[in-house]
């Protein structure tokens, strides 16, 4: 099937199915095509806008399972080493966490990686001033000091 967008001498708009572009010429040769608001028989197919139904539609191919998954191992590996090294690299400030990063935030301490603990609110608090921090699923060994 093909759907024509199809506007009368009256400027309705309406659609029209066809079972071939033949069908609608020859449809609109023997004037048997008619705008459905006013009965105009003076149809025009409107430009560019052609859809054509196939029928069933086919199933989209697969996604590549295998490379998804594989993805999904090196985006882990990754992470774990990124994780690694800023557990390893990265100064442990403790406490000081907000007050060390929003210092190197303001340039007012040397940059450098650091780490450290923080509450939910001042974790709030550095993300609402643009401070890049990030939360990490394992907490700093010494978060009880
Ligand atoms: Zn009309």
């Amino acid at each position: 099937m093909i759907v024509y967008d199809l506007k009368c001498a009256g400027g309705h708009r309406f659609e029209g199915w066809f079972s071939s572009a033949e069908d609608f010429t020859s449809q609109k040769a023997r004037q048997i095509l008619n705008c459905p608001t006013c009965a105009d028989d003076q149809i025009e197919r409107m430009p560019s806008v052609t859809r054509i139904n196939m029928g069933a539609v086919e199933n989209p191919p697969a996604p590549a399972a295998s490379a998804n998954k594989d993805a999904f191992a090196i985006a882990q590996m990754l992470y774990s080493k990124m994780l690694d090294e800023l557990l390893t690299k990265s100064e442990d400030v403790g406490k000081q966490f907000p007050e060390e990063a929003r210092r190197i935030f303001y340039q007012e301490s040397p940059a450098r990686a650091i780490r450290g603990v923080a509450t939910q609110a001042e974790h709030d608090e550095l993300v609402e001033e643009g401070v890049p921090v990030a939360r990490l699923p394992v907490p700093p060994a010494d978060q009880m000091n």
